[in-house]
C-alpha cells in the first residue's frame, strides 16, 4: 500500500534513533510480531514482561509507516459518537469499550514512567465543538452518556466558549484527561524497553510468506530466512489488509500540516486539543516545541495519485481553517503530508483471527483513536498469549456482526 507522501515532522525530533540489525539467520520464537510501528511496539511492550521469547520484524525502519504521520491526539472520544455506537452494540458493550479506552490512556501515561526515554506524553483537555446548530442536541446527549459512565467533562455554552477562545460556537463538550504525545518517540521508547527485556528486534526484514503447520507458523523473510513462531501478531498497520482483506475496514485520504514554532498561545485556552462535529472535520493540537498541528479535510478517494494531487490545496485550506479559529496566531507550514487513514464500518477496531491464518492475530487498531485502540488490542492479545485472557477480547473480535452506521 502506498501509505503516504509529503514531509514528516516527528522523525526530525529524533535525529539519531536507535537502529536494529537485519535478520540474517533462521530463528525460533514463541511470538513473532510483524511491524515496527506504534502497534508492533505496543505489543512488544506488553509481551516484554510475560516470560515469552519474542521477535519483532520491521520491513523498513522503525516508525516510518503511518506512525510518522500520526497527529497523536490521545482521546477516548472518536468520530463515531458513543450515542451512535450504542445503536449498533448496546450500552453495556459500549460502556465496556469506554472503560478500556480510559485504561489504555492511563497505561500510555504509565508507560512514560516505565520506559527509558520520555515521549512527550502530556495530559490535555479536549474541546469538541458543535459545527452546526443541529449538532448541539447530539453533543448534549453524548455528554449525558459520558458523564453517566464516569468521564469528567463540562458542557460549554456559547458564553463559556467565548470567554475562553477567540471564536464563537454554540456549544461544546470540554472533556478532561485526554492527552497528546510524540508517536515516533513513543514507538522507539516502547521498543527500547522491550529490547532491554530481551526481545529481539530486526529492521529491514520484510515478511513475504507464511506456511501454517500443526502448532506453529513458518514465516519467510525477503532476506531468505525462516522464523519458526508458535504465534504471530500481524501489527502491520493499514498494510495488514494487504496480507488479509478485512471486510469491516474502510480507507479515506487525510491531510496534515505541522507549522513552524509559534511565539504566543495566550488566546488558546489550556492548549486544549480541538475538534468538531462536522464531517469531514478539522482538528488541531500543539507540540512540545510550540508548533501547531492541523489535520483533517478527509477525502473519500483511495487512489494515491488523486490523494497526493490535492496536498498543496489541502495544506492551504487547513491553514485557513485554523485562522478562522485563531486569527491572531500567524502560522507558517513547515511539514505537510497526505496519507491514507483506515477506519471500520462499525466504528470499533478489530482483532482478526481467521481460519486461513491459524495461530495468527491481526491487530487492526483502525479508527481516529488508533493509538489508544492499538494499546487496548496489544494488551488483550498479550493477555491471551500468556494464558490470562481478558473478557474485553470479545468486544473486538473480527467475527462480531458488522452493522454499518449511516
Ligand atoms: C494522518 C493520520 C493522522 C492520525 N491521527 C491520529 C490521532 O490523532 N490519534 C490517534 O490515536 N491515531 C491517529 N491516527 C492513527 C494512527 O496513526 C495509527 O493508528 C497508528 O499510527 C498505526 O500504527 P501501526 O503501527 O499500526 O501502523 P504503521 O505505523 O504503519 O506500522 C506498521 C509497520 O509494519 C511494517 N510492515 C508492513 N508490512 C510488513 C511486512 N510484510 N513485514 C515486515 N514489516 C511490515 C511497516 O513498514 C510499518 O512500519 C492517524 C493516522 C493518520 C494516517
Amino acid at each position: 500500500m502506498n501509505l503516504q507522501s509529503g514531509t514528516y515532522y516527528w522523525p526530525t525530533t529524533m535525529p539519531s534513533p536507535p537502529s536494529y540489525q537485519t535478520l540474517s539467520e533462521d530463528v525460533t520464537c514463541d511470538v513473532l510480531v510483524i511491524g515496527g510501528g506504534t502497534s508492533g511496539a505496543q505489543c512488544a511492550y506488553y509481551l516484554a514482561d510475560r516470560n515469552l521469547n519474542v521477535v519483532v520484524v520491521e520491513k523498513g525502519t522503525i516508525g516510518h509507516g503511518s506512525t510518522a504521520t500520526n497527529t497523536a491526539l490521545i482521546q477516548y472520544s472518536g468520530e463515531r459518537m458513543f450515542t451512535d455506537l450504542i445503536h449498533s452494540f448496546g450500552e453495556e458493550y459500549v460502556g465496556r469499550h469506554l472503560d478500556l479506552c480510559r485504561q489504555a490512556i492511563n497505561e500510555i501515561e504509565n508507560a512514560q514512567t516505565k520506559c527509558p526515554s520520555p515521549f512527550e506524553f502530556t495530559r490535555r483537555n479536549s474541546l469538541n465543538f458543535a459545527s452546526y446548530a443541529e449538532d448541539v442536541e447530539r453533543l448534549k446527549q453524548e455528554a449525558i452518556l459520558l458523564k453517566k459512565h464516569g468521564f469528567p467533562l463540562d458542557l460549554f455554552s456559547e458564553k463559556d466558549i467565548a470567554e475562553r477562545y477567540p471564536f464563537e460556537k454554540r456549544a461544546a463538550i470540554y472533556s478532561y484527561d485526554d492527552g497528546e504525545l510524540n508517536p515516533f518517540k513513543f514507538t522507539h521508547s516502547l521498543l527500547e524497553y522491550a529490547a532491554k527485556k530481551g526481545i529481539q528486534i530486526f529492521e529491514n526484514t520484510e515478511v513475504n510468506g507464511m506456511d501454517f503447520q500443526n502448532n506453529q507458523v513458518q514465516v519467510r523473510t525477503k532476506t531468505g530466512n525462516l522464523i519458526h513462531a508458535k504465534k504471530v501478531i500481524i501489527a502491520a498497520g493499514y498494510e495488514g489488509t494487504d496480507i488479509k482483506k478485512e471486510k469491516n475496514s474502510v480507507f479515506v485520504s487525510t491531510y496534515t500540516v505541522t507549522t513552524k514554532p509559534v511565539q504566543d498561545f495566550s488566546t488558546w485556552f489550556e492548549r486544549s486539543l480541538i475538534w468538531e462535529t462536522a464531517r469531514p472535520y478539522v482538528f488541531i493540537r500543539t507540540t512540545a516545541d510550540d508548533r501547531v498541528i492541523i489535520g483533517g479535510l478527509d477525502e473519500t478517494t483511495f487512489y494515491p495519485e488523486v490523494r497526493d494531487s490535492k496536498l498543496i490545496n489541502k495544506r492551504d485550506r487547513l491553514v485557513k481553517e485554523f485562522n478562522k479559529l485563531f486569527p491572531s496566531i500567524q502560522v507558517e507550514p513547515d511539514y505537510y503530508s497526505a496519507a491514507f487513514y483506515g477506519g471500520t464500518h462499525d466504528g470499533l477496531p478489530i482483532i482478526g483471527e481467521y481460519p486461513d491464518y491459524p495461530n495468527c492475530f491481526f491487530l487492526f487498531g483502525f479508527g481516529d483513536n488508533g493509538t489508544v485502540y492499538s494499546m487496548i488490542l496489544a494488551k488483550l492479545i498479550a493477555d491471551k498469549l500468556s494464558a490470562q485472557p481478558h473478557p474485553g477480547f470479545e468486544l473486538y473480535e473480527q467475527s462480531r456482526p458488522v452493522k454499518a452506521l449511516s
